[in-house]
């Protein structure tokens, strides 16, 4: 009951830090790690109740922002049995992606994310050629997107962008009352088993123009970057009926209306500058 006083005073809003204090979810996640030997990487380790369950099973290297979490981390697992198997750095984890990838081999990022900046750490993780899998918490509500299928109403441009990196699952469902202080969201743990890393950011900023008004039709969408002709030719040659919405495309689709429409803009204007407006 004193752990659980403490983490309600040690909460800062400004990091968004909720600390999962129900144990049986952190068992859930331990459960729902990949089977194999590769280190761990755990983004903001705030009071260490994951991380004290992850350096039982792996290698583990955890970035904090929060100083003062990180003296007590340091405090806390100088005693703790394990302790050996934990990396501790202290800093924004944005700061070290901004050099290259968190870890130099390849690992599985296993967190409790931030819900301000989770969506940002996930397509950063998607990008991060040594990462191999996500394990996350995050908001239900942007776990769905990421996991939606075409078709349905979440589908949107993280739900292609999971599923060219791999597949995209949500696991299970945690509610407020597991978390100290309570979020005013329920939460979900996302899982993105990756394959290939992501690495064409044009082709990002096209799916962020084919869902700019997602109850708008796709090609609606798509005319404030191209022509009319040429979406009309790239739909029927995709077999796309021309009165679907964004969300109702499958992940393939978007790739070859990319491919047929980037040398197709308006005005002449090459595909770079077109799409680069209309972030
Ligand atoms: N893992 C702990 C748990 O499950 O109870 C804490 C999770 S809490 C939702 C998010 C943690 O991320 C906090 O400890 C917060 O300080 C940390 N954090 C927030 N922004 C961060 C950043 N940019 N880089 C590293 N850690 C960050």
């Amino acid at each position: 009951m004193k752990q659980d006083i403490d983490a309600a005073e040690i909460a800062s809003k400004r990091f968004g830090q909720n600390f999962l204090k129900d144990r049986r979810y952190v068992d859930q996640i331990i459960q729902a790690m990949p089977d194999d030997d590769l280190p761990v990487v755990e983004i903001g380790p705030g009071l260490g109740d994951l991380t004290s369950a992850l350096v039982q099973v792996r290698n583990v290297t955890a970035f904090e922002v929060d100083t003062r979490l990180c003296k007590r981390l340091q405090i806390q697992f100088s005693h703790t049995r394990g302790s050996e198997k934990l990396r501790l750095e202290c800093g924004d984890v944005l700061k070290y992606w901004e050099a290259g990838s968190l870890l130099e081999e390849p690992y599985h990022l296993v967190a409790n994310l931030p819900y301000y900046i989770a969506t940002r750490l996930v397509l950063k993780a998607l990008h991060d050629p040594q990462c191999q899998s996500i394990l996350v918490m995050m908001q239900k509500e942007v776990a769905l997107k990421f996991a939606a299928q075409p078709g349905e109403r979440n589908f949107s441009p993280l739900s292609v962008l999971a599923s060219d990196s791999g597949e995209a699952c949500l696991c299970f469902e945690v509610p407020p009352e597991a978390f100290i202080p309570s979020p005013k969201v329920t939460s979900a743990v996302l899982s993105i088993s990756k394959e290939r890393t992501l690495e064409d950011p044009a082709f990002e900023r096209f799916l962020k123009i084919a869902f700019a008004q997602p109850r708008k039709k796709l090609g609606k969408n798509l005319e404030n970057a191209f022509d009319k002709g040429a979406i009309r030719h790239a739909l029927y040659a995709e077999g796309i009926d021309p009165l679907s919405r964004p969300h109702e495309v499958a992940a393939e689709h978007y790739h070859h209306l990319y491919t047929i429409l980037k040398k197709d803009l308006k005005d002449g204007k090459r595909e770079s500058e077109s799409i680069r407006h209309k972030r």
